[in-house]
């Protein structure tokens, strides 16, 4: 009875979205996620927002869960701006010049989480066990099995690990992986301003760290406000009224003051890439395979592109006649995904490290670089695809245009 073609552990967001690609074809899937489901009554606005991208919107699409996504609060954003707190160099960017109605929404994880849920409910190719815990892997030459910590094994010829940047599933198996700590903590919040933020993505590169204005209904937008993380500390004991005024004032008053807040969180920021994604039998996908800085809003992102990558070698290689479990199989997955991921991190790295930096001669590098790039169309409108997820060599769930998909 526990025999499944693919064992995802991790039903989050990237664990979930495979498990939705692989069973509209057909592949028989297991879905171990520790966490109980909340019912939709019971949740709690999230404080912290994702940015989605085009190409996982188009992957969402595929799979059939955008209606129920953009049914809740999905915004659309149009402009982003960035701009340096030392210095007069901005960069503005408009989807209109790219003839594109948006260029991404802001969207709560726990929306995305529960249409993904809806889809997996309604799959007879899929069997969750939720909440239910990883706790060893055994791997043979044809199969690998999966032990739970109530006891119940479960056997497959792949598992897949999307649990997170602590990955239990790598621990186990031993992948080594490179971290690097930023000493920065993202403090994140719904907050509302004075002034509207005009469907805008702002950015101010302050010396600690970049702190975003991402637009939501009403009004109100997301905060994410990267600071070293004893400066976090204190901004999170603040009272409501010197959060305010500290965030307004950290802003440059660009929306105004800040009138209203919810509950803030502070997410610790290290980057980590595992050595490999994939061993015989098991792919590692999204935080289990790498952790990114925030400040461009591509974590998740680049963990869908991961999922739809994988999900599309797997289907491939089941039509073959090939096993998908098999290392040389594998390997397709990763050389697609592991190149791509690796860039991403870089230059998010160099972003924050050139920002983060208050010698001046890269004071005049920022500014030139920033006024160099508002001043290219061709780099501006580079900048907004890669943005937009739509740079690389993408998997085909992400190359579904927005008004095919629609027209399904
Ligand atoms: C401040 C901040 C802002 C961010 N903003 C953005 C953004 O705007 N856009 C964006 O794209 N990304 C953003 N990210 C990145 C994003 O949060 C992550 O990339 C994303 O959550 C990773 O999803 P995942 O499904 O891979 O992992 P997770 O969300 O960590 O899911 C892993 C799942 O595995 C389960 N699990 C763990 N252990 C076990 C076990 N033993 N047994 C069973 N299940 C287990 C967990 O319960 C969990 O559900 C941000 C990150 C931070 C810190």
């Amino acid at each position: 009875m526990n025999q499944f073609d693919v064992i995802i552990v991790g039903g989050g967001i990237v664990g979930a979205t495979a498990a939705c690609a692989l069973g509209r074809a057909g592949v028989r899937v297991a879905v171990i996620e520790a966490r109980p489901p909340v019912p939709v009554e019971q949740q709690q606005p999230d404080p912290r927002v994702f940015a989605i991208t085009r190409a996982s919107e188009r992957i969402f699409r595929s799979l059939g869960v955008w209606e129920a996504i953009a049914a809740q609060d999905a915004f659309a954003f149009s402009d982003m701006e960035v701009w340096d707190a030392r210095g007069d160099g901005v960069a503005h960017f408009d989807c209109a010049e790219l003839g594109e109605p948006y260029l991404g929404h802001m969207i709560e994880p726990r929306i995305i989480q529960t249409a993904l849920s809806g889809q997996l409910e309604s799959d007879d190719n899929i069997s969750r066990f939720c909440p239910a815990r990883f706790q060893s892997v055994e791997i043979q030459d044809e199969n690998v099995t999966v032990t739970l910590e109530d006891g119940q094994c479960l056997t497959a010829s792949l598992l897949v690990a999307a649990d997170g940047v602590r990955s239990p599933v790598r621990e186990a198996l031993g992948i080594r992986t490179r971290s690097h700590d930023y000493n920065q903590s993202s403090v994140v919040a719904l907050v509302k301003t004075a002034e509207p933020h005009r469907d805008t993505a702002w950015q101010r590169f302050l010396p600690g760290g970049p702190l975003a204005f991402l637009p939501m209904q009403e009004g109100w937008s997301s905060i994410v406000w990267t600071l070293p993380t004893a400066e976090a500390g204190r901004i999170m004991e603040l009272d409501r009224d010197a959060f305010h005024e500290e965030l307004a004032a950290a802003f440059a008053y660009r929306l105004g003051s800040v009138v209203d807040s919810g509950e803030r969180e502070a997410w610790p920021l290290r980057r980590m890439h595992a050595g490999h994604y994939v061993i015989n039998r098991v792919a590692l996908i999204g935080d289990a395979a790498h952790a990114i800085h925030p400040l461009a809003g591509q974590g998740v992102n680049l963990g869908l592109l991961d999922a739809a990558a994988l999900t599309e070698v797997i289907i491939a290689a089941r039509q073959g006649g090939r096993d998908p479990g098999a290392l040389r199989v594998l390997r397709c997955y990763e050389r697609w995904r592991r190149g791509d991921n690796l860039l991403m991190m870089s230059a998010m790295d160099a972003l924050n490290r050139t920002f983060s930096n208050a010698r001046s001669p890269l004071g005049r590098v920022r500014n030139l670089g920033l006024s160099l790039v508002n001043g290219s169309g061709l780099l501006r409108q580079l900048f907004m695809r890669h943005a937009m997820g739509l740079g690389g060599d993408l998997p085909s769930l992400a190359t579904v245009s927005e008004e095919a998909s629609s027209s399904v």
